[in-house]
């Protein structure tokens, strides 16, 4: 069942707006809910989301399982902002979802809790369903800086099984430090979640990151055949040479917190996992110079109005 045409009959606002595609495969298999542009301004995941339906549309009668592709903050993307009011990657912690449930979308304090409920009116049936299978949740993010493409996951068995297939760095720890994202929502019911970074906001690198990735996945979880993808080896290579160099497991040590007023800006010319050493001079705000507080790698350095993380430090695992 393709829904995205579906959503223009339907009245603004209304939740069918979020569906990119819903594609059940005839036989039993996993649950890959991929969801692109929950920040406004990451749209680049849709188009790799658009892409994979187009591949595996014609493969329903011998596909596994389920494809649901969504896309997040929709007022936010057609703006291209962040987020409208507050940001909406979070606001998924028990108690917020579960006021959210209970109040009336007019009534809630704002337009991005408008669109968690959205979501949530897709996902409860699915990912809170005790007859539901396996789910593997994919949140695709992309960032203002450059550099690489990695994963943010917990550090268990269950996730380690995946995502070692996909073959892209995995950032542990991260999650506690960002309390609220759709992952928690996920993962509470059980399922397994993880934010995928592909790369620069609005690049076609981060495009073919995010489709080379899915398509990985779809493929490593036995939902499609390699064979019937004619492209598939060439985005299997494609994905490890993008990857080769990096770490592959690395634990988040600390977080740079932007708070009101800091006029917080980074330094030019720092990438994803450039190394660091303590003393480092980093960025800048109204204070002074920051230095890195900690020997480690650099990840996420902002270079946009946006956000209140201003970069992290992690450290190889190993
Ligand atoms: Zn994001």
């Amino acid at each position: 069942m393709h829904l995205a045409e579906v959503e223009h009959n339907l009245k603004p606002g209304s939740r069918a707006q979020h569906y990119i595609a819903d594609i059940v495969g005839d036989l039993p298999g996993p649950t890959i809910i991929a969801v692109a542009g929950i920040h406004g301004n990451e749209a680049t995941g849709i188009a790799a989301i658009e892409r994979i339906v187009k591949e595996i549309e014609p493969l329903t009668s011998k596909m596994k399982g389920r494809f649901l592709g969504l896309k997040g903050n929709i007022p936010a993307l057609s703006a291209g902002v962040r987020f409208v009011d507050e940001d909406m990657n979070r606001l998924w912690t028990t108690s917020i979802l579960d006021k959210i449930r209970r109040t009336k979308s007019m009534e809630l304090s704002s337009i991005d809790r408008v669109e968690v409920k959205k979501m949530l009116q897709i996902l409860d049936p699915i990912v809170l369903s005790e007859e539901q299978g396996e789910i593997i949740y994919v949140d695709l993010h992309t960032f203002s800086g450059s550099g690489g493409l990695f994963s943010i996951t917990s550090d268990d068995d269950r996730h380690s099984k995946i995502l070692s297939k996909l073959g892209v760095p995995r950032i542990f720890g991260l999650q506690h430090s960002i309390p609220g994202t759709s992952m928690d929502y996920v993962e509470d019911a059980g399922h397994i979640g993880f934010a995928f970074e592909t790369g620069t906001h609005g690049s076609k690198e981060a495009e073919d990151n995010a489709y080379a990735g899915l398509l990985v996945l779809l493929e490593s979880l036995g939902m499609i055949d390699k064979n019937d993808i004619s492209d598939f080896d060439v985005c299997h290579d494609y994905l490890t040479s993008r990857v080769s160099g990096y770490p592959s497991k690395v634990k988040f040590l600390y977080k740079h917190i932007i708070e009101e007023g800091d006029e917080f800006v980074m330094r030019p010319g720092f990438h994803n996992f450039d190394k660091v050493d303590k003393g480092d001079w980093l960025a800048s705000d109204k204070n002074g110079e920051i230095k890195a507080q900690a020997d480690g790698y650099l990840l996420m350095p902002l270079y946009q109005q946006q956000g209140n993380d201003g970069f992290f430090i992690v450290r190889d695992c190993e």
